[in-house]
């Protein structure tokens, strides 16, 4: 529910009382301790245990075995369940800032580019993408933590769980982490980028801007496509090569756009800003 939380007629009701959970992969050890019903809008969603597969619907083009799927637009069901369902008992872990879609960073962007003229931000990277469980995706964790201080952080999809458990502090007045919300708002990164390469009158491969693309299925590998479309250079993709990226067609990548995979750990040429 975390990007729900930016959208102001979900956020005037008071039913959206918080977030439950993490990326994707922990559905199976999370949705068994959620009290309520569950409704799985998009393909993450993992074939259920029977501890909860009375509670899960799908919706659109998504379903699984188990699961029931709401052909219509008719959640009668899933709001009759969660009126009769116990309550979920509150755990405050932490507070998060949300909400820094493009249209608000693009609406801040002359801040952002005088804090750059001014030498108070110096850098932005780009951290997110898919999550998944394999060994390897502390990089990602550990190139938000080592990005310095005067460097702007975005995030984006189930990604954003190994990061923002951090404080990060501000630069410029602004957030240090500015999520910018689900992995379809890529679209939005992308904006970002071309704004501010308009705004310094140059080209996004002219920017002071690290991609790192932590990926796992298919959204991810179209977001890493559409990038590459664009012509953008120097992309760290990981934890492992997605599987179209053959030996010879990583050698054309790495010639005609210097993509990179992910190292064992972030090299520290990484967090070196240009003067
Ligand atoms: S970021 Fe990837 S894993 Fe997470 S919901 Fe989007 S497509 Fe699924």
């Amino acid at each position: 529910m975390l990007p729900a939380h930016s959208y102001p007629k979900l956020r005037a009701y008071s039913h959206l009382a918080g977030h439950y959970g993490g990326p994707w992969q922990n559905q199976q050890f999370e949705f068994p301790l959620f009290t309520g019903p569950i409704v799985a809008t998009t393909n993450c969603v993992l074939i259920p245990w029977e501890s909860y597969k009375d509670r899960l619907f799908t919706t659109r083009v998504t379903a699984v075995p188990g699961g029931t799927r709401l052909k219509t637009s008719d959640f009668s069901s899933v709001i009759e369940m969660a009126k009769t369902s116990p309550p979920l008992v509150e755990r405050k872990v932490r507070e998060s800032t949300i909400g820094f879609s493009h249209n608000v960073i693009l609406g801040i962007a002359e801040k952002v580019v005088s804090a750059v003229k001014s030498g108070e931000i110096r850098h932005f990277y780009l951290i997110g993408g898919c999550d998944g469980a394999e060994v390897g995706r502390n990089y990602f964790t550990k190139a938000a933590a080592a990005a310095p201080n005067e460097s702007l952080i975005l995030t984006l999809g189930c990604g954003k769980y190994r990061i923002r458990n951090h404080d990060y502090g501000t630069v410029a007045g602004l957030p240090r982490l500015l999520d910018m919300g689900q992995c379809n708002d890529a679209y939005g990164a992308i904006q970002v980028a071309v704004g501010l390469a308009k705004a310094f009158g140059c080209g996004v491969n002219d920017l002071p801007l690290t991609i790192i693309l932590s990926w796992f299925e298919q959204k991810a590998v179209a977001v890493l496509l559409t990038l590459l479309a664009l012509g953008v250079k120097g992309i760290r993709v990981g934890p492992v090569a997605p599987a179209f990226i053959t030996p010879n067609v990583f050698k054309v990548l790495q010639e005609k756009f210097d993509l990179k995979l992910t190292e064992a750990e972030p090299p520290a040429e990484l967090f070196q800003l240009a003067s």
